[in-house]
């Protein structure tokens, strides 16, 4: 099928940047994103690089997707991955509307590789009480809480996404 053969080769082009971001200070990690209307954008693992825990190759190439295209909304866009995204950048084109995403190595290679997405993806199987993490709610008081929303719902200029 010609849709699988595309597919085949943005794989391979995500993870040859991989292999070659490598040798470039970065972690062993690439990625492709294919916009609804075919451009093609691509992202580099830059963590240690750039002291960024987030500039992981698929936010870097959603990133730089957006950027070029001066949109926020990739909705039709593909991601390639050449190792399947952890939970931030699933989350992340999830937020970006990516239509799909594809990936080679998956979280137990990277696992096998001295990678934590294996250990993340547990975070969100573990109950909320035995997380390694913990992440609470604090009372404010009163609606303190709701604040931002009410300004938000208020103003006439907002750009909802
Ligand atoms: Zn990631």
């Amino acid at each position: 099928m010609e849709t699988t053969i595309t597919h085949q080769q943005f794989l391979a082009q995500a993870t040859e940047l991989a292999t070659r971001n490598v040798l470039n200070g970065g972690g062993p990690f690439g990625a492709v994103i294919v916009t609804a209307d075919d451009q093609v954008f691509e992202g580099l693992n830059r963590v240690t690089a750039n002291n960024d825990p987030t500039a992981h190759a698929e936010v870097t190439a959603i990133r730089a997707a957006c950027s070029a295209t001066g949109t926020f909304d990739l909705t039709g866009a593909t991601l390639y991955s050449s190792c399947e995204p952890c939970p931030m950048c699933l989350a992340s084109s999830l937020w970006a509307r990516v239509a799909g995403v594809y990936f080679a190595a998956d979280r137990q290679d990277a696992a096998a590789a001295g990678f934590d997405d294996a250990e993340f993806y547990d975070f969100f199987d573990t109950p909320v009480a035995e997380r390694s993490m913990p992440v609470a709610r604090l009372t404010l008081g009163d609606a303190g809480h709701l604040a931002p929303f009410t300004a938000w719902a208020a103003l006439d200029s907002r750009i909802e996404y």
